[in-house]
């Protein structure tokens, strides 16, 4: 064993309590990949200040950027989702429904309830992509529905905060009529002359973005979202051509008729107030919010 006893390799001193980067201090552009502190990156709303690309946020963080403070109100927070096919792909689907409900503290992907935006009581939506890529399963649909049910009972705006990846192919038939039925109560909005506005953020496709993400009085988006229905590559597969550059980001959508306005993350708020004040007939009304 004397070979093992020979010094071949010399061990790297290990840093010194001091040298080591604690855990969560950085944050890294999932676009350019620079590294950001990650205070400063939170501070910037998770906008990289490098190459402006918005990133995914939270449903609380979404609130506090956007909402008055403490006027928000959840409803419908019980609906949970049922596996009525049984369904199992590799793991059960009621076993992976369960491990995101630990992982993010949600029943299923969307937030709902009313609150208010610079003095306006709305009522609002707010997806979650970090719960099943935010697909739209019965649940989902269900309580984008009673958003819009609570709108037009109190007589009041929408806001819905827009991703998906789709339908919840787990549910079947039962996610697909979600489509039919958000989108009839879009019908509904309108003819009670009740607005409703979509922000599309980054990604918002597929069944979603075929029934209510497509059917605001006013769709505004963030910066460079993906914005369709079938992905890039999978078109790109179909009609076996290359895609123009920037096809489906929110830009080249807008310049195809498709998105109204482009606003922004630091503009959201006074963006949504100023509609909603125009909209609503009032005077916008001066309220931070907890970020600023
Ligand atoms: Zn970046």
């Amino acid at each position: 064993m004397a070979w093992f006893r020979k010094a071949q390799y010399r061990m790297l001193p290990t840093p010194s309590v001091e040298s080591r980067v604690p855990d969560g201090l950085c944050a890294k552009c999932p676009r350019c990949g620079v590294i950001h502190l990650t205070r400063d990156y939170h501070e910037n709303l998770r906008v990289c200040s490098k190459c402006q690309h918005h990133d995914k946020l939270t449903v609380q963080e979404r609130m506090k950027q956007t909402l008055d403070p403490k006027t928000f109100v959840e409803t419908n927070a019980d609906l949970a989702p049922a596996d009525p096919l049984h369904f199992v792909d590799i793991i059960p689907y009621s076993e992976r429904i369960l491990k995101y409900q630990r992982q993010t503290g949600m029943k299923d992907a969307v937030v709902t309830g009313h609150g208010e935006i610079k003095g306006v009581e709305v009522s609002l939506a707010f997806m979650n992509f970090a719960f099943v890529a935010a697909s739209m399963g019965s649940v989902v649909g269900e309580k984008i529905t009673r958003a819009f049910e609570y709108s037009l009972e109190h007589r009041i705006p929408t806001v819905v905060f827009c991703t998906s990846g789709g339908a919840r192919m787990q549910e079947g038939i039962l996610s697909l009529m979600q489509m039919a039925k958000t989108s009839a109560l879009v019908g509904c909005l309108k003819d009670a002359k009740l607005p409703y506005i979509n922000v599309l953020t980054d990604p918002t496709t597929a069944g979603v973005m075929a029934s209510f993400a497509s059917l605001g009085d006013l769709t505004i988006a963030e910066p460079s979202a993906l914005i369709g229905f079938a992905g890039p590559r999978v078109i790109e597969q179909t009609i076996r051509q290359v895609l123009p550059k920037g096809f489906q980001r929110s830009e080249f959508v807008q310049d195809h008729g498709f998105v109204d306005m482009i606003v922004p993350r630091k503009k959201m708020r006074d963006t949504l107030g100023s509609v909603l004040a125009m909209l609503t007939h009032r005077a916008p009304v001066e309220v931070v919010s907890e970020q600023g």
